[in-house]
C-alpha cells in the first residue's frame, strides 16, 4: 500500500514538472515572435540628483506584454532569451527603440537626459555587438553621451580580460559603461580597480537597513568614497523611502534611483516628465 502511495505522489510530481517544462517551452516559442508582434515595451525609471531632486537620467527597463498571459517581468523572460540567444535580437530592439525616441524627442525640442540600457552577458559575446551599436547610433544621429550601458557585477567579474576589451570597445563609441547590482556578486577589489567603467550602481540590498543600522551607513559611505577616489560616478539603486534618502544624503551619494522618487513609468509619462 505504501509503495502505491509513493508511486502516486511521484506521478503527480512528475506531471507538475512536465507542465512547468511545457510552460517554459511555450514561452520560449512565443518570445521569438514578440518583436514582430510589437509585444515588447520599455518603461523608463528616472534617476535623480539626491540634493536638488532634478532628473539626471533614466534606465530603460523591458516588459513583455504577452497576448494571453499579460505583462511578464524581465526577470521571467530574460533568462529564457539568454538561453536561446534571442536576447541578441531583444538587445538590438531595445537599443534601437531608445535611440529612435531620443531622436524624436530631441527634434520636438525636448531636453533629453542620458538613458541607461541593460546589456546581458550573452550580448557581450555576440561578435556584431559593437558594429550594431555603431550603426544604430549613426542611423538616429544620437549623441553617444546620451547612452549608457549597464552590465552586472557578476558579468563584469568573469572572463575579465575579454570583458575589459569589450567594454573598452563600447567606450570608444563614446558610450558610458555602468556596473549594475554592485554588491551582489563576488566582488574582487583588484578587478574593480582595472575594469573600464564610468559608473558604479550600488545594489538595493546594500541599502536595505541603512536608516536604522549605523554599520550599513559606514559601509555605504566607504564604498561611495572608494568609488569617488577611483573617479567613478555612483548611483544608489532601489531607494524606497525618505528615511533612506535622508541618510544617503550624508554619505556622499549623488544620484538615486528607486520607488522613493519614481517607479519605472510608461513612455508617455516619462516624456511628460522630461518636458
Ligand atoms: P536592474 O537593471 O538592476 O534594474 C533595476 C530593477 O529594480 C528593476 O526591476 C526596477 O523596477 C527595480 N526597482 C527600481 N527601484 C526599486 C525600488 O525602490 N525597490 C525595489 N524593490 N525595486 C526597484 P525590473 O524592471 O523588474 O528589471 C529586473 C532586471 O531585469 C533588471 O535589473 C535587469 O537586470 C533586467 N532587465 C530589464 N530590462 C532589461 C533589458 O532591456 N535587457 C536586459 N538584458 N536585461 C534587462
Ligand atoms: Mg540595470
Ligand atoms: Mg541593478
Ligand atoms: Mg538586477
Amino acid at each position: 500500500k505504501s509503495k502505491e502511495y509513493r508511486y502516486q505522489n511521484y506521478a503527480i510530481f512528475d506531471e507538475k514538472l512536465s507542465q512547468e517544462k511545457k510552460r517554459l517551452m511555450q514561452l520560449e516559442q512565443d518570445l521569438f515572435s514578440s518583436i514582430k508582434n510589437n509585444e515588447l515595451i520599455l518603461h523608463y525609471q528616472p534617476k535623480f540628483n539626491i540634493n536638488n531632486e532634478k532628473i539626471v537620467g533614466s534606465e530603460a527597463l523591458i516588459r513583455w506584454q504577452h497576448p494571453t498571459i499579460g505583462m511578464i517581468s524581465p526577470m521571467a523572460f530574460i533568462p529564457i532569451a539568454e538561453k536561446t540567444r534571442f536576447i541578441n535580437n531583444i538587445g538590438k530592439w531595445v537599443f534601437e527603440e531608445v535611440c529612435s525616441k531620443i531622436k524624436e524627442w530631441t527634434e520636438e525640442g525636448i531636453n533629453v537626459v542620458p538613458v541607461a540600457i541593460n546589456l546581458s552577458r550573452v550580448e557581450l559575446y555576440q561578435p556584431d555587438l559593437i558594429e550594431n551599436l555603431k550603426v544604430i547610433l549613426t542611423k538616429y544621429r544620437v549623441d553617444p553621451k546620451l547612452i549608457e550601458v549597464e552590465i552586472t557585477e557578476t558579468t563584469a567579474l568573469n572572463d575579465i580580460d575579454f570583458i575589459n576589451k569589450k567594454l573598452t570597445d563600447i567606450k570608444s563609441l563614446g558610450i558610458k559603461v555602468a556596473m549594475d547590482d554592485f554588491g551582489t556578486g563576488n566582488s574582487n577589489l583588484s578587478n574593480l580597480k582595472d575594469i573600464p567603467i564610468d559608473v558604479l550602481k550600488l545594489d538595493r540590498s546594500l541599502l536595505l537597513d541603512i536608516e536604522n543600522n549605523e554599520r550599513t551607513e559606514v559601509m555605504v559611505k566607504s564604498i561611495l568614497s572608494l568609488s569617488k577616489n577611483l573617479s567613478l560616478s555612483t548611483v544608489c539603486e532601489g531607494v524606497e523611502n525618505r528615511n533612506q534618502v535622508e541618510v544617503l544624503k550624508s554619505t556622499g551619494c549623488e544620484v538615486v534611483q528607486g520607488y522613493a522618487f519614481s517607479k519605472p513609468i510608461e513612455i508617455y509619462e516619462y516624456k511628460k516628465l522630461l518636458k
